[in-house]
Protein backbone atom coordinates (compact mmCIF):
# COMPACT_ATOMS: atom_id res chain seq x y z
CA UNK A 1 0.00 0.00 0.00
CA UNK A 2 0.95 3.98 0.33
CA UNK A 3 -1.46 5.86 1.99
CA UNK A 4 -1.82 9.27 1.75
CA UNK A 5 0.37 11.69 4.35
CA UNK A 6 -2.76 13.80 4.68
CA UNK A 7 -5.45 12.03 7.20
CA UNK A 8 -8.65 13.99 7.93
CA UNK A 9 -9.36 15.16 11.00
CA UNK A 10 -12.79 14.03 11.00
CA UNK A 11 -11.83 10.14 10.58
CA UNK A 12 -9.45 10.51 13.40
CA UNK A 13 -12.51 12.23 15.54
CA UNK A 14 -14.01 8.67 15.05
CA UNK A 15 -11.72 6.81 16.19
CA UNK A 16 -11.49 8.96 19.56
CA UNK A 17 -7.62 9.74 18.99
CA UNK A 18 -8.06 13.39 18.25
CA UNK A 19 -8.48 14.27 21.87
CA UNK A 20 -5.62 14.94 24.17
CA UNK A 21 -2.78 14.33 21.78
CA UNK A 22 -3.18 17.70 19.43
CA UNK A 23 0.46 18.67 20.76
CA UNK A 24 1.51 15.76 18.83
CA UNK A 25 -0.15 16.44 15.55
CA UNK A 26 0.64 18.46 12.84
CA UNK A 27 -2.34 19.80 11.41
CA UNK A 28 -3.38 21.81 8.60
CA UNK A 29 -6.61 23.03 6.53
CA UNK A 30 -7.69 23.33 3.12
CA UNK A 31 -8.73 26.56 1.37
CA UNK A 32 -12.43 25.71 2.29
CA UNK A 33 -11.40 25.71 5.87
CA UNK A 34 -11.87 21.44 6.46
CA UNK A 35 -9.29 20.13 8.83
CA UNK A 36 -6.56 18.02 8.05
CA UNK A 37 -3.34 16.41 9.84
CA UNK A 38 -0.06 14.54 8.39
CA UNK A 39 -0.24 10.92 9.45
CA UNK A 40 1.89 10.16 12.52
CA UNK A 41 0.71 6.41 11.88
CA UNK A 42 -2.26 4.69 9.25
CA UNK A 43 -4.96 2.44 11.36
CA UNK A 44 -7.89 5.44 10.80
CA UNK A 45 -7.06 5.02 6.99
CA UNK A 46 -6.24 1.53 6.44
CA UNK A 47 -9.32 0.24 8.57
CA UNK A 48 -11.54 2.90 6.56
CA UNK A 49 -10.33 0.94 3.39
CA UNK A 50 -10.73 -2.36 4.62
CA UNK A 51 -14.19 -1.99 6.36
CA UNK A 52 -15.25 -0.58 2.50
CA UNK A 53 -13.37 -3.72 0.81
CA UNK A 54 -13.74 -6.60 3.46
CA UNK A 55 -17.34 -8.22 3.47
CA UNK A 56 -16.64 -11.82 4.34
CA UNK A 57 -14.69 -13.78 7.11
CA UNK A 58 -13.72 -15.55 3.53
CA UNK A 59 -11.56 -12.17 2.82
CA UNK A 60 -9.72 -12.49 5.63
CA UNK A 61 -6.73 -13.32 7.24
CA UNK A 62 -5.60 -9.82 5.27
CA UNK A 63 -2.35 -8.26 5.92
CA UNK A 64 -1.04 -4.98 4.29
CA UNK A 65 2.23 -3.23 4.71
CA UNK A 66 3.42 0.07 3.31
CA UNK A 67 7.07 1.99 3.59
CA UNK A 68 5.97 5.75 3.90
CA UNK A 69 6.68 8.93 6.01
CA UNK A 70 4.97 9.70 9.11
CA UNK A 71 4.96 13.03 10.71
CA UNK A 72 4.95 13.89 14.02
CA UNK A 73 4.89 17.81 16.08
CA UNK A 74 8.10 16.84 18.47
CA UNK A 75 8.49 19.43 20.82
CA UNK A 76 12.45 18.76 20.54
CA UNK A 77 13.28 17.36 17.66
CA UNK A 78 17.32 16.41 18.66
CA UNK A 79 19.44 13.51 17.65
CA UNK A 80 19.35 14.03 13.50
CA UNK A 81 17.12 10.88 11.98
CA UNK A 82 16.54 9.50 15.52
CA UNK A 83 13.80 12.03 16.75
CA UNK A 84 12.75 14.30 13.61
CA UNK A 85 9.47 15.52 12.94
CA UNK A 86 9.34 13.37 9.72
CA UNK A 87 10.60 9.98 9.22
CA UNK A 88 10.34 6.74 7.43
CA UNK A 89 8.44 3.90 8.91
CA UNK A 90 7.57 0.28 7.90
CA UNK A 91 4.11 -0.57 8.89
CA UNK A 92 2.04 -3.63 8.55
CA UNK A 93 -1.70 -4.07 9.35
CA UNK A 94 -3.21 -6.95 9.98
CA UNK A 95 -6.90 -8.15 9.99
CA UNK A 96 -8.42 -11.61 11.76
CA UNK A 97 -11.57 -13.08 11.99
CA UNK A 98 -11.53 -14.13 15.52
CA UNK A 99 -9.61 -12.60 18.51
CA UNK A 100 -7.73 -16.03 18.52
CA UNK A 101 -6.51 -16.08 14.83
CA UNK A 102 -5.19 -12.47 15.33
CA UNK A 103 -3.38 -13.65 18.85
CA UNK A 104 -1.59 -16.12 16.14
CA UNK A 105 -0.97 -13.47 13.64
CA UNK A 106 0.53 -10.94 16.03
CA UNK A 107 3.27 -14.32 17.41
CA UNK A 108 3.83 -14.71 13.82
CA UNK A 109 5.00 -11.24 13.49
CA UNK A 110 6.96 -11.04 16.47
CA UNK A 111 9.39 -14.23 15.74
CA UNK A 112 9.67 -12.21 12.11
CA UNK A 113 10.72 -9.29 13.99
CA UNK A 114 12.74 -11.08 16.17
CA UNK A 115 14.50 -12.75 13.01
CA UNK A 116 14.89 -9.67 11.24
CA UNK A 117 16.89 -8.08 14.31
CA UNK A 118 18.63 -11.45 14.74
CA UNK A 119 20.11 -11.30 10.60
CA UNK A 120 21.44 -7.43 11.27
CA UNK A 121 23.72 -8.83 14.14
CA UNK A 122 23.04 -5.85 16.31
CA UNK A 123 22.82 -6.46 20.07
CA UNK A 124 19.01 -5.92 20.96
CA UNK A 125 16.38 -6.08 23.28
CA UNK A 126 12.33 -7.10 22.90
CA UNK A 127 10.79 -5.79 25.90
CA UNK A 128 7.04 -5.66 27.17
CA UNK A 129 5.50 -2.42 26.40
CA UNK A 130 2.42 0.08 27.19
CA UNK A 131 0.05 0.53 24.20
CA UNK A 132 0.13 3.68 25.01
CA UNK A 133 -2.61 5.96 22.61
CA UNK A 134 -2.60 3.22 20.40
CA UNK A 135 -5.25 1.07 22.65
CA UNK A 136 -4.93 -2.75 22.34
CA UNK A 137 -3.51 -4.80 25.66
CA UNK A 138 -0.95 -6.21 24.28
CA UNK A 139 2.51 -5.23 22.37
CA UNK A 140 6.25 -5.26 22.44
CA UNK A 141 8.57 -2.63 21.90
CA UNK A 142 12.24 -3.67 20.15
CA UNK A 143 15.23 -1.98 21.18
CA UNK A 144 18.83 -1.75 20.11
CA UNK A 145 20.62 -1.85 22.82
CA UNK A 146 22.82 2.00 23.06
CA UNK A 147 24.52 4.10 25.32
CA UNK A 148 22.70 6.89 23.20
CA UNK A 149 19.30 5.60 23.61
CA UNK A 150 16.61 7.35 25.45
CA UNK A 151 14.34 4.69 26.62
CA UNK A 152 15.34 2.48 29.74
CA UNK A 153 14.46 -0.93 29.79
CA UNK A 154 14.61 -2.87 32.85
CA UNK A 155 15.49 -7.22 32.25
CA UNK A 156 15.98 -9.78 35.16
CA UNK A 157 19.36 -11.40 35.33
CA UNK A 158 17.43 -14.86 36.80
CA UNK A 159 14.24 -15.01 34.62
CA UNK A 160 12.55 -13.68 31.55
CA UNK A 161 11.38 -10.18 32.91
CA UNK A 162 11.95 -7.67 30.36
CA UNK A 163 10.37 -4.39 30.21
CA UNK A 164 9.92 -0.87 29.09
CA UNK A 165 10.59 1.38 32.49
CA UNK A 166 7.55 2.75 31.61
CA UNK A 167 5.80 -0.27 32.60
CA UNK A 168 8.37 -0.65 35.65
CA UNK A 169 6.13 -0.40 38.80
CA UNK A 170 9.11 -1.12 41.66
CA UNK A 171 7.21 -3.81 43.71
CA UNK A 172 9.48 -4.42 46.95
CA UNK A 173 10.93 -7.11 48.49
CA UNK A 174 10.47 -7.98 52.04
CA UNK A 175 14.16 -7.22 52.97
CA UNK A 176 13.61 -3.65 51.27
CA UNK A 177 10.86 -2.56 53.01
CA UNK A 178 12.57 -3.34 56.75
CA UNK A 179 15.65 -1.06 55.38
CA UNK A 180 15.90 1.78 56.29
CA UNK A 181 14.47 1.36 59.94
CA UNK A 182 16.46 4.42 61.64
CA UNK A 183 14.27 6.42 63.40
CA UNK A 184 14.15 10.01 62.50
CA UNK A 185 15.67 11.26 66.01
CA UNK A 186 14.97 15.10 65.31
CA UNK A 187 17.74 16.04 63.16
CA UNK A 188 17.27 19.14 61.15
CA UNK A 189 18.31 17.83 57.80
CA UNK A 190 16.89 14.22 57.63
CA UNK A 191 19.17 12.10 56.64
CA UNK A 192 17.49 9.60 55.80
CA UNK A 193 14.97 11.03 53.28
CA UNK A 194 14.82 13.16 50.11
CA UNK A 195 12.35 15.45 48.83
CA UNK A 196 11.08 16.46 45.66
CA UNK A 197 8.50 19.21 44.54
CA UNK A 198 6.15 18.69 41.63
CA UNK A 199 3.61 20.92 40.66
CA UNK A 200 0.15 19.65 39.06
CA UNK A 201 -0.31 20.61 35.16
CA UNK A 202 -2.68 23.94 36.87
CA UNK A 203 -0.08 24.47 39.44
CA UNK A 204 -2.87 24.59 42.28
CA UNK A 205 -1.67 21.65 43.94
CA UNK A 206 2.36 20.90 45.31
CA UNK A 207 3.41 17.35 45.48
CA UNK A 208 6.82 16.63 47.83
CA UNK A 209 7.91 13.02 47.46
CA UNK A 210 9.33 11.45 49.73
CA UNK A 211 12.27 8.76 48.93
CA UNK A 212 14.96 7.24 50.57
CA UNK A 213 17.96 9.30 50.14
CA UNK A 214 20.20 8.15 47.81
CA UNK A 215 17.73 5.45 46.45
CA UNK A 216 18.46 6.81 43.03
CA UNK A 217 16.46 9.29 40.87
CA UNK A 218 12.87 9.03 40.86
CA UNK A 219 10.51 6.97 38.50
CA UNK A 220 7.92 9.95 36.67
CA UNK A 221 6.75 7.45 34.24
CA UNK A 222 5.16 5.39 37.42
CA UNK A 223 4.52 9.04 39.03
CA UNK A 224 2.70 10.05 36.36
CA UNK A 225 1.02 6.90 36.23
CA UNK A 226 0.10 7.11 39.79
CA UNK A 227 -0.71 10.52 39.80
CA UNK A 228 -1.55 11.82 36.67
CA UNK A 229 -2.22 15.78 37.13
CA UNK A 230 1.89 16.17 38.09
CA UNK A 231 3.83 18.21 35.82
CA UNK A 232 7.21 16.31 35.17
CA UNK A 233 8.38 19.05 33.04
CA UNK A 234 8.82 22.42 35.14
CA UNK A 235 12.43 22.50 35.82
CA UNK A 236 11.95 24.96 39.52
CA UNK A 237 8.72 24.21 40.73
CA UNK A 238 8.75 25.59 44.10
CA UNK A 239 10.15 28.81 43.06
CA UNK A 240 6.98 28.69 40.54
CA UNK A 241 4.88 27.52 43.45
CA UNK A 242 6.38 30.32 46.06
CA UNK A 243 6.19 33.08 43.25
CA UNK A 244 2.52 32.21 42.55
CA UNK A 245 1.39 31.83 46.43
CA UNK A 246 3.30 35.25 47.14
CA UNK A 247 1.50 37.08 43.78
CA UNK A 248 -1.70 35.87 45.61
CA UNK A 249 -1.78 34.74 49.04
CA UNK A 250 -5.29 34.14 48.99
CA UNK A 251 -5.40 31.01 45.96
CA UNK A 252 -7.08 28.27 46.24
CA UNK A 253 -4.26 25.31 46.74
CA UNK A 254 -2.97 22.11 48.19
CA UNK A 255 0.01 20.32 49.34
CA UNK A 256 0.20 16.62 49.69
CA UNK A 257 3.07 14.59 50.83
CA UNK A 258 3.52 11.47 48.69
CA UNK A 259 5.28 8.50 50.39
CA UNK A 260 7.27 5.79 49.10
CA UNK A 261 6.78 2.42 50.22
CA UNK A 262 10.27 1.65 51.47
CA UNK A 263 9.46 4.58 54.18
CA UNK A 264 5.63 3.42 55.24
CA UNK A 265 6.83 2.54 58.97
CA UNK A 266 8.23 6.06 59.66
CA UNK A 267 5.59 8.69 61.18
CA UNK A 268 6.15 11.10 58.71
CA UNK A 269 2.84 14.08 59.13
CA UNK A 270 2.22 16.49 56.81
CA UNK A 271 1.21 19.80 58.68
CA UNK A 272 0.03 21.01 55.53
CA UNK A 273 -2.79 18.80 53.72
CA UNK A 274 -3.08 15.14 52.99
CA UNK A 275 -0.48 12.36 53.41
CA UNK A 276 -0.49 9.04 50.29
CA UNK A 277 1.53 6.34 51.25
CA UNK A 278 2.25 3.86 48.53
CA UNK A 279 2.91 0.93 50.68
CA UNK A 280 4.32 -1.68 48.28
CA UNK A 281 5.87 0.50 45.47
CA UNK A 282 9.34 2.06 45.17
CA UNK A 283 9.08 5.39 43.50
CA UNK A 284 12.55 5.53 42.60
CA UNK A 285 13.95 4.31 38.96
CA UNK A 286 14.84 0.69 39.33
CA UNK A 287 18.37 0.01 39.67
CA UNK A 288 20.54 -3.08 40.47
CA UNK A 289 19.62 -3.80 43.88
CA UNK A 290 15.92 -3.83 43.03
CA UNK A 291 13.59 -6.61 43.61
CA UNK A 292 12.44 -8.18 40.36
CA UNK A 293 8.62 -7.44 39.85
CA UNK A 294 8.14 -11.08 38.24
CA UNK A 295 10.36 -13.96 40.17
CA UNK A 296 11.23 -11.34 43.69
CA UNK A 297 14.44 -12.37 43.00
CA UNK A 298 16.68 -9.68 45.03
CA UNK A 299 18.98 -7.24 43.46
CA UNK A 300 18.51 -9.09 39.84
CA UNK A 301 17.41 -6.60 38.00
CA UNK A 302 19.57 -4.64 34.42
CA UNK A 303 19.12 -1.25 33.73
CA UNK A 304 19.97 -0.93 29.89
CA UNK A 305 20.01 2.10 27.74
CA UNK A 306 18.45 1.67 24.28
CA UNK A 307 16.94 3.36 20.89
CA UNK A 308 13.10 1.69 19.89
CA UNK A 309 13.57 0.84 16.29
CA UNK A 310 10.24 -1.29 16.02
CA UNK A 311 6.65 -1.84 17.88
CA UNK A 312 4.22 -4.82 17.68
CA UNK A 313 0.72 -4.31 18.94
CA UNK A 314 -2.46 -6.34 18.83
CA UNK A 315 -5.14 -4.11 19.15
CA UNK A 316 -8.21 -6.41 18.59
CA UNK A 317 -11.09 -4.27 17.94
CA UNK A 318 -10.04 -1.26 19.06
CA UNK A 319 -10.35 0.59 15.56
CA UNK A 320 -12.65 -2.00 13.74
CA UNK A 321 -15.66 -1.09 16.17
CA UNK A 322 -15.62 2.74 15.93
CA UNK A 323 -15.00 2.61 11.99
CA UNK A 324 -17.02 -0.64 11.68
CA UNK A 325 -14.84 -2.87 10.37
CA UNK A 326 -16.78 -5.63 10.02
CA UNK A 327 -17.33 -9.23 8.26
CA UNK A 328 -19.97 -11.83 8.09
CA UNK A 329 -18.71 -15.00 9.74
CA UNK A 330 -19.16 -18.52 8.92
CA UNK A 331 -22.61 -18.77 10.75
CA UNK A 332 -23.25 -15.81 8.73
CA UNK A 333 -23.30 -12.83 12.36
CA UNK A 334 -21.55 -10.06 11.54
CA UNK A 335 -18.54 -9.52 13.89
CA UNK A 336 -15.72 -6.68 14.26
CA UNK A 337 -12.52 -7.75 12.83
CA UNK A 338 -9.55 -8.24 15.04
CA UNK A 339 -6.72 -6.49 13.74
CA UNK A 340 -2.63 -5.80 15.07
CA UNK A 341 -0.55 -3.10 13.78
CA UNK A 342 3.54 -3.49 13.41
CA UNK A 343 6.08 -0.99 13.03
CA UNK A 344 10.04 -0.72 12.07
CA UNK A 345 11.60 2.91 12.03
CA UNK A 346 13.24 2.51 9.11
CA UNK A 347 15.10 5.91 9.00
CA UNK A 348 15.80 5.40 13.24
CA UNK A 349 17.54 2.09 12.42
CA UNK A 350 19.64 3.46 10.06
CA UNK A 351 20.82 6.24 12.55
CA UNK A 352 20.48 4.06 15.42
CA UNK A 353 22.82 1.57 13.51
CA UNK A 354 25.11 4.31 12.33
CA UNK A 355 25.43 5.02 16.05
CA UNK A 356 26.38 1.61 17.01
CA UNK A 357 29.09 1.02 14.49
CA UNK A 358 30.73 4.21 13.44
CA UNK A 359 34.50 4.76 14.66
CA UNK A 360 37.09 7.23 14.13
CA UNK A 361 37.65 6.33 10.20
CA UNK A 362 33.17 6.66 9.55
CA UNK A 363 30.50 4.06 9.08
CA UNK A 364 29.83 0.39 8.96
CA UNK A 365 26.81 -1.16 7.61
CA UNK A 366 25.39 -4.20 8.75
CA UNK A 367 25.80 -6.64 5.77
CA UNK A 368 22.27 -7.16 5.60
CA UNK A 369 21.24 -3.17 5.70
CA UNK A 370 24.08 -2.27 3.47
CA UNK A 371 23.26 -0.37 -0.04
CA UNK A 372 26.50 -2.53 -1.05
CA UNK A 373 28.13 -5.32 0.35
CA UNK A 374 31.79 -4.40 -1.24
CA UNK A 375 33.21 -1.63 -3.19
CA UNK A 376 36.12 -2.71 -6.01
CA UNK A 377 38.26 0.09 -5.85
CA UNK A 378 41.25 -0.22 -8.10
CA UNK A 379 44.45 2.30 -8.65
CA UNK A 380 45.13 4.40 -11.73
CA UNK A 381 45.89 3.04 -14.93
CA UNK A 382 44.07 -0.44 -13.82
CA UNK A 383 42.41 -2.05 -16.82
CA UNK A 384 38.65 -1.48 -17.10
CA UNK A 385 38.23 -5.45 -17.93
CA UNK A 386 40.25 -6.44 -14.87
CA UNK A 387 38.36 -4.17 -12.69
CA UNK A 388 35.09 -6.04 -14.35
CA UNK A 389 36.17 -9.43 -13.87
CA UNK A 390 36.71 -9.22 -10.13
CA UNK A 391 33.28 -7.12 -10.06
CA UNK A 392 31.78 -10.50 -12.04
CA UNK A 393 33.13 -13.05 -9.46
CA UNK A 394 31.64 -11.12 -6.57
CA UNK A 395 28.21 -9.90 -8.52
CA UNK A 396 27.73 -13.01 -10.61
CA UNK A 397 28.15 -15.28 -7.75
CA UNK A 398 24.81 -14.39 -6.37
CA UNK A 399 22.85 -15.28 -9.28
CA UNK A 400 21.70 -18.65 -9.19
CA UNK A 401 22.86 -19.57 -13.23
CA UNK A 402 26.54 -18.99 -11.49
CA UNK A 403 26.60 -22.09 -10.92
CA UNK A 404 30.54 -22.48 -10.23
CA UNK A 405 29.60 -19.89 -7.26
CA UNK A 406 26.53 -22.01 -6.58
CA UNK A 407 25.62 -21.04 -2.87
CA UNK A 408 23.25 -22.96 -0.71
CA UNK A 409 19.69 -21.22 0.13
CA UNK A 410 21.16 -20.49 3.60
CA UNK A 411 23.92 -18.85 2.53
CA UNK A 412 22.90 -14.36 3.28
CA UNK A 413 25.65 -14.63 0.10
CA UNK A 414 22.96 -14.36 -2.61
CA UNK A 415 22.17 -10.67 -1.57
CA UNK A 416 25.89 -8.86 -2.28
CA UNK A 417 25.20 -5.85 -4.15
CA UNK A 418 28.47 -4.29 -5.59
CA UNK A 419 29.66 -1.09 -6.23
CA UNK A 420 32.96 0.25 -8.39
CA UNK A 421 34.40 3.61 -7.33
CA UNK A 422 35.41 4.56 -11.06
CA UNK A 423 36.20 7.62 -10.05
CA UNK A 424 39.02 9.88 -11.52
CA UNK A 425 40.66 10.23 -8.18
CA UNK A 426 43.94 8.94 -6.39
CA UNK A 427 43.67 5.28 -4.41
CA UNK A 428 44.52 6.53 -0.96
CA UNK A 429 41.43 8.59 -1.44
CA UNK A 430 39.03 6.27 -2.55
CA UNK A 431 40.41 4.09 0.08
CA UNK A 432 39.59 6.77 2.77
CA UNK A 433 36.08 7.52 0.82
CA UNK A 434 35.10 3.99 0.87
CA UNK A 435 35.48 3.64 4.85
CA UNK A 436 33.48 6.87 5.02
CA UNK A 437 30.81 5.43 3.39
CA UNK A 438 31.03 2.19 5.24
CA UNK A 439 30.90 -0.52 2.76
CA UNK A 440 31.46 -4.28 4.92
CA UNK A 441 34.21 -5.18 2.34
CA UNK A 442 36.51 -3.24 0.52
CA UNK A 443 38.20 -5.22 -2.90
CA UNK A 444 41.48 -3.39 -3.90
CA UNK A 445 43.45 -3.91 -6.98
CA UNK A 446 46.83 -2.99 -6.21
CA UNK A 447 50.19 -3.94 -5.94
CA UNK A 448 49.17 -7.30 -5.90
CA UNK A 449 47.03 -7.44 -8.47
CA UNK A 450 49.65 -5.75 -11.13
CA UNK A 451 52.50 -8.74 -9.44
CA UNK A 452 50.17 -11.52 -9.05
CA UNK A 453 46.99 -11.38 -10.06
CA UNK A 454 45.77 -11.52 -6.34
CA UNK A 455 42.85 -8.79 -4.41
CA UNK A 456 43.28 -7.28 -1.40
CA UNK A 457 40.74 -7.15 0.96
CA UNK A 458 39.88 -4.97 3.75
CA UNK A 459 36.78 -5.49 6.56
CA UNK A 460 37.14 -3.08 8.91
CA UNK A 461 35.32 -4.27 11.44
CA UNK A 462 36.47 -7.62 11.78
CA UNK A 463 40.15 -5.94 11.56
CA UNK A 464 41.08 -8.08 7.76
CA UNK A 465 43.34 -6.54 5.78
CA UNK A 466 44.27 -9.98 3.34
CA UNK A 467 45.36 -10.79 0.26
CA UNK A 468 42.97 -12.79 -1.29
CA UNK A 469 43.83 -15.07 -4.93
CA UNK A 470 40.59 -13.99 -7.02
CA UNK A 471 39.56 -17.88 -7.39
CA UNK A 472 39.16 -17.21 -3.37
CA UNK A 473 37.55 -14.54 -3.31
CA UNK A 474 34.01 -15.21 -2.96
CA UNK A 475 34.49 -18.24 -0.28
CA UNK A 476 37.07 -15.86 1.65
CA UNK A 477 33.99 -13.28 1.86
CA UNK A 478 31.32 -15.93 2.55
CA UNK A 479 33.50 -16.57 5.74
CA UNK A 480 33.53 -13.64 6.74
CA UNK A 481 30.35 -11.85 5.93
CA UNK A 482 28.68 -14.25 8.77
CA UNK A 483 30.23 -11.89 11.35
CA UNK A 484 28.81 -9.04 9.82
ZN1 LIG B 1 13.10 -12.11 37.57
Amino acid sequence: MSLSSISSEELWQRSGRLEGRDSEFLRLQDRKGAKYLLSPTHEEEITEIVASSVNSYKDLPLRLYQVTRKYRDEARPRQGLLRGREFLMKDLYTFDVTEEEARATYDQVRRAYSAFLDELNLPYLVANADSGSMGGNLSHEYHLASANGEDNIISCKKCDYSTNEELYSGVLGPHELTQSESPLKGCDINPILTSTPFLSKDKTALFNIITPRDSGPLNTHLLKKLHPTIDTTLEAPFKTWSALNTKNPTRTRTETQIIDGRLAHLPLSNPTGPTITHHDTALTSPSESSTCPSCHSPASLKVSTAIEIGHTFHLGTRYSVPLNAQVLSSNNKLAPISMGCHGIGVSRLLAAAAGLLMDSKGLNWPMKIAPFGAVVVAAPKTAEEDVLSVYDALALSSTPEAAAFAVPSTSTMGSLDVAIDDRDRPLGWKLNDADLIGYPFIVVLGKAWKARGAVEVQCRRLGVKEEVALGNLVDKLKGWQSQL
